[in-house]
């Protein structure tokens, strides 16, 4: 074992972020919500509303998941490919 450098220890406890897969960073997301037909000549339509993004509670960014289990990496595990810490172990 190598003795750690406070560098290294804090890419360990820093989570990885990456720009969010579903709003692309923007926070917010436009939402279709179905509006019934009024009036009996209209056939209704689709609107859009701009919400906060689910995904990222409208940060923008996500934690990065493992590839493999999910788990959120941390800088330390994103340094050294796409799977957690755990997950490379087991793969030895
Ligand atoms: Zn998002
Ligand atoms: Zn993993």
């Amino acid at each position: 074992m190598t003795t750690m450098t406070n560098h290294v220890i804090l890419l360990q406890e820093t989570y990885q972020m990456v720009e969010c897969p579903e709003c692309r960073g923007a926070g917010s997301v436009e939402y279709d919500v179905p509006r019934p037909h009024a009036g009996g000549f209209n056939e209704g339509y689709i609107d859009t509303v701009l919400g906060d993004c689910e995904l990222c509670d409208g940060v923008g960014e996500v934690i990065q998941p493992c590839t493999a289990c999910g788990e959120g990496m941390s800088k330390w595990d994103a340094l050294h490919g796409a799977i957690c810490s755990d997950c490379r172990n087991e793969e030895g």
